[in-house]
């Protein structure tokens, strides 16, 4: 996709901190990071929701976060990290070409856990919870 930051970081015709890379995906230092190391996850195609990529694609996403993950935290001395994407723009996703965050954490950092992401826990029923997974099993 023509416009697209990520495509252009992948295709070296914009500016990017590439930190590593394999078949299918590539990885870069976020510009505005949220801590030092900050780094994203990307399909080296334009995939815009986790669910647009391919089985392979997604692995070799995820296979660059297992193997990157360490390595950041080695490299600024973080505790941790946290690890997601956020996958549609209701869940805060802004560049829609699909990335896994890695955002390293400190213990004196001012962060959360991931579940803040989403707000209060609903109050579900066991008869709610059998119904969501029923229909998430179900395809
Ligand atoms: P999102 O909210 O879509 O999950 O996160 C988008 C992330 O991409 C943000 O953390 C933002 O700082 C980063 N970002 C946006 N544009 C660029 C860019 O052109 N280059 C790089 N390296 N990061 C970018
Ligand atoms: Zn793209």
């Amino acid at each position: 996709m023509s416009d697209c930051p990520f495509c252009g970081i992948v295709a070296g015709e914009i500016p990017g901190r590439i930190v590593g890379e394999n078949d299918h995906a590539v990885a870069f230092l976020d510009a505005n990071p949220m801590a030092p190391g900050h780094t994203l996850v990307v399909p080296r195609e334009h995939r815009e929701r986790l669910a647009d990529a391919t089985s392979e694609e997604t692995q070799a996403v995820f296979a660059l976060l297992h193997e990157l993950a360490p390595k950041i935290e080695t490299a600024v001395d973080a505790e941790g990290a946290t690890v997601g994407l956020n996958d549609g723009s209701v869940a805060g996703q802004e560049v829609p070409h699909v990335h896994a965050h890695v955002i390293p954490r400190f213990p004196d950092d001012d962060g959360g856990p991931i579940h803040v992401a989403a707000g209060s826990r609903p109050e579900l029923s066991d008869a709610e919870l059998d119904e969501i997974a029923a229909a998430i099993g179900d395809d």
